[in-house]
């Protein structure tokens, strides 16, 4: 593998105190940096400067949307060693992601080397109180200036890390959630499998109204008959109805997370009874009118475990668990938390350390 050149900042910056850590406003001094050409393949690792980039008006990103993303997170444990959760699964996800924007295939092991590497030189960075972690942001973009509508020929990717406070500062809070009958995020066939830009942008104006009605977030429903749910703004979603977990399947629309798969995993290894399958909002209000929708929960990397206390259709409003965050949801978020601050032991092999 090409060798990854190394230009170091000047001065290096120092981790902010942690009630100054938000979501993704600091960022640490380094970042890695390639590029594509036609004709020359991924070319040119390098980890530079965290900096402003040359970029050109007519790049193709800016008016078309040709991008992917990543979002992971690294954590540093009591006795100060330094880890990532599941970095294969993301680095996986990030090429399934390209394919669907016809962005070219990137070799993971190049990937995963280059950002060890840069883990390595900013360990520094990694904040350690529970909740903490450096969230790591890999994306690509088509940076070829060019205004037709076309498959680009040059990308940059970046990776850039920014340490983060815990999300979770007073506890867990159940979030009120609007099921949304008017916008849909994504369809099948379209691309909602992928961490692309426009399906965030899809999602805004749904998010606004949501907002404006005194909602923490939004449940799609699948786009065609809107009857089936599909997941929770940046969260798949989960339910505990009569001691069985369900959650829609993947069917095409819907982000496959890494944290949806280890929650599914977790539950199958302890023996409860797991169903990927079509749940439609009229069969979570039925269970809860029969007294058998037990818990609601999203699951994704920002917040690991995010309890649902509410759930809103029509102007028909549940209440689930009183309000109150579920046993089973405290037991997940606590046993995923756990493993990856290194309080419990990796029996499953999630984390992969840092080392150098
Ligand atoms: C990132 C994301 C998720 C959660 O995925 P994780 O891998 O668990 O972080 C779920 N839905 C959408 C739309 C997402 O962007």
């Amino acid at each position: 593998m090409t060798e990854i050149a190394l230009t170091k900042v000047e001065k290096v910056g120092s981790l902010p105190i942690d009630k100054e850590l938000g979501f993704g406003k600091i960022f640490t001094d380094h970042m890695f940096v390639m590029d594509y050409t036609t004709g020359k393949g991924w070319h040119s690792p390098r980890i530079v400067p965290y900096a402003d980039f040359p970029s050109s008006p007519s790049m193709i990103v800016l008016h078309y949307g040709q991008a992917i993303f990543e979002g992971m997170k690294a954590f540093r444990s009591n006795d100060n060693r330094f880890w990532v959760f599941r970095p294969y699964e993301f680095l996986n996800r990030f090429n399934r992601s390209a394919k669907l924007l016809c962005i070219p295939q990137m070799d993971v092991e190049q990937i995963h080397t280059a950002l060890f590497q840069l883990l390595a030189l900013e360990k520094n960075w990694i904040p350690g109180k529970p909740g903490t972690s450096l969230y790591i942001r890999p994306f690509v973009v088509a940076d070829e200036p060019h205004l037709g509508v076309k498959v680009a020929d040059s990308y940059k990717l970046f990776i850039i890390l920014s340490p983060v406070g815990a999300y979770y500062k007073t506890g867990f809070n159940p979030v009120s959630i609007k099921v949304e009958d008017k916008y849909v995020r994504a369809i099948k066939g379209g691309l909602g499998e992928a961490k692309t830009p426009a399906n965030y942008a899809m999602s805004l104006a749904a998010q606004q109204d949501a907002y404006a009605e005194g909602f923490g977030q939004v449940l799609w429903l699948d786009g065609v008959s809107r009857k089936y749910i599909e997941e929770v703004g940046t969260m798949n979603i989960l339910f505990k109805i009569n001691g069985e977990v369900i959650t829609p399947e993947l069917n095409g629309s819907i982000l496959g997370g890494i944290t949806r798969k280890t929650v599914l995993e977790l539950c199958r290894s302890w023996g409860m009874k797991v169903s990927e399958r079509q749940i439609s909002i009229e069969e979570v209000f039925e269970a809860h009118a029969k007294g058998e929708l037990e818990e609601v929960f999203g699951s994704g990397t920002a917040a690991v475990i995010s309890p649902v206390g509410e759930l809103s259709w029509k102007g028909q409003k549940i209440t689930i668990n009183n309000n109150q965050t579920g046993e089973f949801a405290q037991k997940l978020f606590d046993f995923i938390t756990g493993v990856q601050s290194g309080q419990i032991e990796d029996q499953y092999h999630w984390m992969e350390e840092i080392k150098g």
